[in-house]
């Protein structure tokens, strides 16, 4: 199903934080997915798909609609890619084979139509913020992980819950500018990498910067949220878009 006039692109969104809270934000992306992405060469969604995921094991009836879709979409043959983001960053293998996507590492190089350009949630890039980032290397240690899984359901999504008050209170305590990536981060990102281009999402501010890392042009895309209206990027053999 191509757009007439419309090159075939591969999409990118991130942070939907889709819960059933907001019932709005699950049914944009149910659109998106029945319509828009069903035309993609593939979709990547960058972390943060939902609000909280406290393991595949017992996602609730948003959350399964949802995977029900992501198959649904997988079935009509565009594949479709997975990051963690901060606060899905448990959506493991058994969430991969119900949804039929595939789990991408953060970061991850990617080329399309000839580029390449680095893929990432965007969080480990905000090393202004170190007590997120402590959190984050204990979250993301296996044998933290290990035994949080091995909890009870009830005691995981308790402790999901105040650590969601506990991150809110913390992020009112700072000055915006800290939330956001930094930039010595970002150049050493795409030095190590080694491409121009950088795609992440986790700020919720959505842009196209261009600058230079030791004299050579790089762009950084950003992803917006999808609280009020989708964040869409398509990539197609035209270049960048952020729609
Ligand atoms: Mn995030």
């Amino acid at each position: 199903m191509t757009v007439p006039g419309r090159r075939a692109a591969a999409l990118f969104v991130s942070d939907l934080h889709i819960d059933a809270a907001h019932p709005q934000i699950a049914a944009r992306f149910h659109e998106f997915l029945a319509h828009d992405a069903r035309a993609a060469t593939a979709l990547y969604v960058l972390g943060d798909l939902f609000e909280s995921w406290v393991g595949d094991d017992d996602p609730d009836e948003v959350q399964r609609g949802v995977i029900a879709a992501l198959r649904e979409l997988a079935t009509h043959g565009v594949p479709c890619f997975v990051m963690h983001g901060n606060r899905d960053f448990l959506i493991g293998e058994r969430f991969a084979a119900a949804s039929g996507a595939t789990l991408l590492p953060d970061p991850v190089l990617i080329t399309l139509y000839g580029e390449r350009a680095l893929v990432m949630h965007g969080d480990a890039l905000c090393t202004g913020d170190r007590p997120y980032q402590r959190l984050r290397a204990t979250v993301r240690d296996p044998g933290w992980q290990r035994r949080f899984l091995a909890l009870p359901v009830a005691a995981r999504r308790a402790l999901a819950g105040a650590a969601r008050a506990g991150s809110r209170a913390h992020n009112a305590s700072l000055a915006p500018t800290i939330a956001d990536v930094e930039a010595p981060s970002v150049a050493a990102v795409l030095r190590a990498a080694g491409v121009g281009t950088l795609i992440h999402g986790h700020t919720h501010r959505p842009g196209i910067h261009r600058f230079d890392v030791d004299g050579i042009a790089r762009t950084r895309i950003v992803l917006g949220d999808w609280y009020d209206t989708g964040s869409v990027l398509r990539w197609d053999s035209g270049g960048f878009e952020l729609v």
